[in-house]
C-alpha cells in the first residue's frame, strides 16, 4: 500500500514524502479513503498509531477547495488538553506547508483578543479544547454553522476529564450535514451513546 493509492492530493503526498513516510499505517490506510468520500468515521486507535495524520492528511486534501469566511471556521478539531491541541496544530503546519491555510488554536492561557483577531481573519482549521471553544461561542465571536468537518479526538480521555456535556453542546451547535470523524482508544457505553447520537452511519476502523 502506498500513500498515492489513497486518493490524497499531490500537495499532501509531497508533504508526506518530505516527512519521510514510506507507507501509511493501518489506521491511515483504513480511514483516509473514507474521509475523502465524506463519510463519518469511527476510528478505534491509540496515540502512536499515526492517528493524527489519518485525519489531518485527508482534511488538507478536502480543504484545497473553498475559502474561509470571518468567524466561521471550516473545520473544527476538539482535543482534551492544550498539549494535544498544540501537537495537532504542529501536524497541520508540517503537512500543510504548501497549503496557505489559516490554522488557529483556541486553548486556555492565551488572550481572547489575539484569538479573536485570528477568527476574524477566517480560519480553515480550528483546533480547540471544549471549554475554551464554548467561551468564544458564547461571546458571539465564533459561529459554528459553517463547520464542514468536526473531529472529536481522544473521546475516552474527554470522558475521563468530564467534557462529555461540553462535547454534546458543541455537536448541537454545528449543522448535522457536517462530516464527523471520531477517535477513541476504547468504547465505554457513554462514548458509544455519543457515537450513536452524533455520527451518521459511520465507517468503523479498528487497529
Ligand atoms: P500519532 O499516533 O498521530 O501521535 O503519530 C505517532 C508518530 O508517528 C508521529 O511522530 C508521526 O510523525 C509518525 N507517523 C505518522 N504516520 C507515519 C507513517 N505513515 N510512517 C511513519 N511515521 C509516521
Amino acid at each position: 500500500m502506498s500513500f498515492s493509492a489513497l486518493g490524497l492530493s499531490e500537495k499532501v503526498i509531497a508533504a508526506v514524502e518530505a516527512a519521510g513516510y514510506k507507507e501509511p499505517t493501518p489506521i491511515q490506510a483504513g480511514a483516509i479513503p473514507h474521509v475523502l468520500e465524506r463519510r463519518d468515521v469511527l476510528g478505534l486507535a491509540q496515540t502512536g498509531t499515526g492517528k493524527t495524520a489519518s485525519f489531518t492528511l485527508p482534511m488538507l486534501t478536502l480543504l484545497e477547495k473553498g475559502r474561509a469566511r470571518a468567524r466561521m471556521p471550516r473545520t473544527l478539531i476538539l482535543e482534551p488538553t492544550r498539549e494535544l491541541a498544540a501537537q495537532v496544530e504542529e501536524n497541520f503546519l508540517k503537512y500543510g506547508t504548501n497549503h496557505k491555510l489559516n490554522v488557529a488554536l483556541l486553548i486556555g492561557g492565551t488572550s481572547f483578543g489575539d484569538q479573536d483577531k485570528k477568527l476574524d481573519r477566517g480560519v480553515d482549521v480550528l483546533i480547540a479544547t471544549p471549554g475554551r471553544l464554548l467561551d468564544h461561542s458564547e461571546r458571539g465571536k465564533l459561529l459554528l454553522q459553517g463547520v464542514e468537518i468536526l473531529v472529536i479526538d481522544e473521546a475516552d480521555r474527554m470522558l475521563d476529564m468530564g467534557f462529555i456535556p461540553d462535547i454534546e453542546r458543541i455537536c448541537k451547535l454545528i449543522p448535522f450535514t457536517r462530516q464527523t470523524l471520531f477517535f477513541s482508544a476504547t468504547m465505554p457505553p457513554e462514548i458509544q451513546r455519543l457515537v450513536d447520537t452524533f455520527l451518521h452511519n459511520p465507517v468503523r476502523v479498528e487497529v
